[in-house]
């Protein structure tokens, strides 16, 4: 495994599509379990399930 790949896993993790104008954002770490506000349209963006 590269030393990095775990690395994008997180960031992936991080990463959350906002269901209502579907634009992709980064969460902060602390709030990759919580629901967020959209960036840009400020719906409620729920953590994504655990795979
Ligand atoms: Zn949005």
């Amino acid at each position: 495994m590269l030393p990095f790949y775990s690395a994008i896993k997180t960031i992936l993790r991080l990463k959350r599509k906002c269901p209502k104008c579907g634009k992709e954002q980064l969460v902060i770490p602390s709030k990759k379990n919580s629901t967020v506000p959209c960036k840009f349209c400020k719906a409620s963006i729920p953590p994504p399930k655990e795979v």
